[in-house]
Order: structure tokens, then sequence, then C-alpha cells
């Protein structure tokens, strides 16, 4: 789960890392009062979306101005005005896709002299099992692109759980910062700091792009993006209530409220599968035979008839899917629960497009009865290699 830099920051101030006032702004009237609640004599102006490179964005709308989704003012006035113009508007960075983030919320924070521009990130290493830390001296850029052009200007450790975090690995992100003097004290606390949030918190990645040094040699969270392990998120209903919503794929969202698995892709052919192992199964003979699967979804173990309606729901909802290949297991599931939610889905949502049905286990004929008898333009599957195949077929033709 993702939140916004405004509540990332808010929840790094709270654990004492040094963060600029700021003030989050929803709605254009509340701009001025945002704003004039901070000190200048710089304001930052920050369109609020889950994605990065803001600052080197575009805005689709030309009332938007040129500049992109990170402003600097110079009074209390121009701060209002440029609030005011990125409202709601559609911002497109290289991380939102063509599409672009429509911009619900403002963040006015107190400007920041800067001396120089830093990286600092903690993520879960999945190698190692273990938390590491990335630094780099070129902060302020996009770290892939470092990453790939100048990869020994990154510096990378783990934490070992059993010793924890020590001084020591402070030092050293101090000393791969090329810091010196108080900014080294700074960030041996800082450092400590972050890794306290990220494990009370059980976060996955805490980046910090960037970290600034001032003119007067003291550290700055210039920029904050924090995403959670969604497994843990019930152990924190603090962090469950930043949740934005509006900022995720209503296909997914959907999907998450009735407990499915479902990532969406792509392709052209929707895929409703139990089980992970399957639905991995099944993406990949969709891809050996020419098409593309639309999305992952694993329906479960124990669906209801409830969950399977739902399911289909969502993969309809997708106007991308051209054809559905439903290819179901009957184990703990049984195939006429399947078969009986495909039906009810079909009869709520229409069938607009070739929908290829493989059902293997448990109550396997009773499931092809109730399809067979049920009327509809159904095309029946004797095994995956054959279900993917004619629903490619009825897709690509
Ligand atoms: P991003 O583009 O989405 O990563 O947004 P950032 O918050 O990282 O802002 C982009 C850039 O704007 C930073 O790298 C800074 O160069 C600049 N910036 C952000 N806040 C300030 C500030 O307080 N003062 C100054 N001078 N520049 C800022
Ligand atoms: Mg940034």
């Amino acid at each position: 789960m993702n939140i916004h830099e405004y509540q990332a920051k808010a929840l790094l101030r709270s654990y004492g890392a040094p963060v600029s006032d700021g003030r989050v702004v929803l709605k254009a009237d509340e701009a001025k009062t945002a704003a004039g609640g901070l000190e200048g004599p710089l304001w930052v102006v920050k369109a609020q979306i889950h994605a990065g490179g803001r600052g080197k964005g575009k805005f689709k709308e030309p009332e938007a101005g040129e500049k992109g989704g990170v402003r600097l003012a110079k009074s209390v006035e121009e701060a209002e005005a440029l609030a005011k113009q990125m409202l709601g508007r559609t911002l497109v960075t290289h991380q939102t896709g063509p599409v672009g983030k429509q911009v619900n919320r403002i963040y006015i924070e107190a400007g920041s002299d800067i001396a120089r521009e830093l990286y600092l990130a903690l993520l879960v290493d999945r190698q190692t099992s273990r938390i590491s830390f990335v630094a780099s001296t070129e902060g302020g850029m996009d770290i892939e692109e470092v990453a790939a052009q100048t990869p020994e200007k990154i510096i990378s450790f783990s934490v070992d759980p059993a010793s924890g975090l020590s001084d020591f690995h402070g030092r050293r992100v101090a000393f791969a910062l090329g810091l010196e003097g108080a900014a080294v004290k700074q960030c041996v606390a800082l450092v400590k700091t972050l890794y306290k949030a990220f494990t009370e918190k059980d976060m996955e990645m805490l980046e910090i792009n960037p970290l600034i040094v001032m003119p007067d040699g003291n550290l700055k969270v210039l920029d904050a993006k924090i995403s959670f392990d969604g497994n843990a998120i019930y152990r924190h209903a603090d962090i469950a209530a930043l949740r934005d919503e509006t900022e995720e794929d209503p296909k997914e969202l959907a999907a998450s409220k009735f407990d499915l698995n479902y990532i969406a892709l792509d392709g052209e052919i929707g895929c409703m599968v139990n089980g992970a192992g399957l639905a991995m199964a099944t993406m990949d003979i969709i891809k050996l035979y020419g098409a593309e699967p639309a999305n992952f979804l694993d329906v479960g173990g124990g669906a209801t008839k409830e969950k399977v309606t739902e399911a289909f729901k969502i993969i309809t909802s997708d106007p991308n899917v051209k054809g559905i290949l439903v290819n179901i297991f009957g184990g703990i599931m049984r195939c006429d629960v399947i078969a009986e939610g495909v039906l009810a889905a079909v009869k709520e949502v229409g069938l607009k497009v070739p929908l290829v049905v493989r059902l293997e286990g448990t109550n396997v004929e009773l499931g092809k009865d109730i399809i067979r008898n049920s009327g509809l333009n159904v095309i029946a599957g004797d095994n995956l290699a054959d279900a993917a195949q004619k629903i490619v077929k009825a897709v690509k033709g």
C-alpha cells in the first residue's frame, strides 16, 4: 500500500526526522490559509499523487501552466495561484504512464535552500531477507538512471537483524554521502529513526529523494515515498486510515474488497483461475499460443458463488478484455459452484466477448451440465492446452 508524500512526511516527523512544515490542501479556497500559515520567503507547491517524477512531469491541461508538479513560489498569493492551477488537473510523469493521474491534493511546504541533493532509501531485500540501505550522492535524479549510468555512485548494505542497527551503519551512510561536521551526527540519528519507523510500521520501501544538505550544513527530508507491506496492514489501523482509494486501480480495489488476488495487466484475455500456480501456468499458456493475459486472478481455494460473480464482473469491466478463459481445478473448490457463479455473473453483466470454460476435478460433470444447459454461448475446453488454443483463436481469429 502506498501513501502520499505529505502523509509520509507527517509519519517521519512523528518519529523525529527533520521535515519542513507544510499543509495539505484539498479545495482551492483552502490554499490561501494554508500558504499563509507558513513562514516565507519561499513556498513549495507540490502535487500529491502516488507517483514519482512530479517535478519533471507535465500537466495535460494548458491552464495548469508549463512547469511540472513541484513549483516554487515567492509569496502567499503566488503559492495560492499555483495550487489553484494544479488542483483537479492531470499530471503525467514517467511513472504514471501516458494517462497521467488527477491531482486531488496539493501540499504546500515551507521552502528550503539547497546546497546538495542526496539519495537515501530503505527496502526489504528479498535475496538476503534483510532490510537494505541504499545511498547515493546523486540525489534529485532518477535512481534507476544513476544505477544504469554510474553504478559506482550507489552504495548498498543490509542490516543483520540479529545484531540490529548500530551507529556504525549511520556513519557508513554519512561517509558514502560525503557528509561533514554536524551533518554526520544528524545522519546517524536519521538512519536510526528511519530504521525504527521502517520496522515498526512494516514498510516495504522508504525512499528519500532528495535528502538535502542545506547551506547551514543541516540535513532535511525534502521528498518521501513510503510503501507498506499489504499483508501487515491489519496490524496498523493508523496506516490503513491513510489509504487513498482514488489512487488505486478501481479493478484491483474491488478485488481487494472481495479478497480476490487480482493484478491488472495489459493483454486481451481475461483469466479466472483458482490457485496462484495454476493462474501463472494459465498466463504462460496464453502467451505460448500467441496472446497476452489481461490480468492475473486467483479466486482462491474456497471461493463462493458471490466471489466468482464479483471476479467475473471485474474482468468484464476491463475494456481491453476481448475474451475470457475460466480455468478451474476443483479440489476444495467445486466445479458446480464455479459454474453457477459464472452463470450468475453472465446474467448480471452480460457476455459481450467469447468465453471458454475449462473445468476439472470435484463435481466436474455437474459443472459441465450446468453450463451446457444454460443456453449461453460458452465454449467448453477439454484440457488446458485445448482451452487456451480455443480462446486465443476466438479472440485472434
Ligand atoms: P519528485 O519530482 O516527484 O521526486 O518531487 P520532489 O519532492 O523530489 O521535488 C523535485 C525537485 O524539486 C527536488 O529534487 C528539488 O530540486 C526541488 N525542490 C523540492 N522542494 C524544494 C524546496 O523546498 N526548495 C528548493 N529550492 N527546491 C525544492
Ligand atoms: Mg523526489
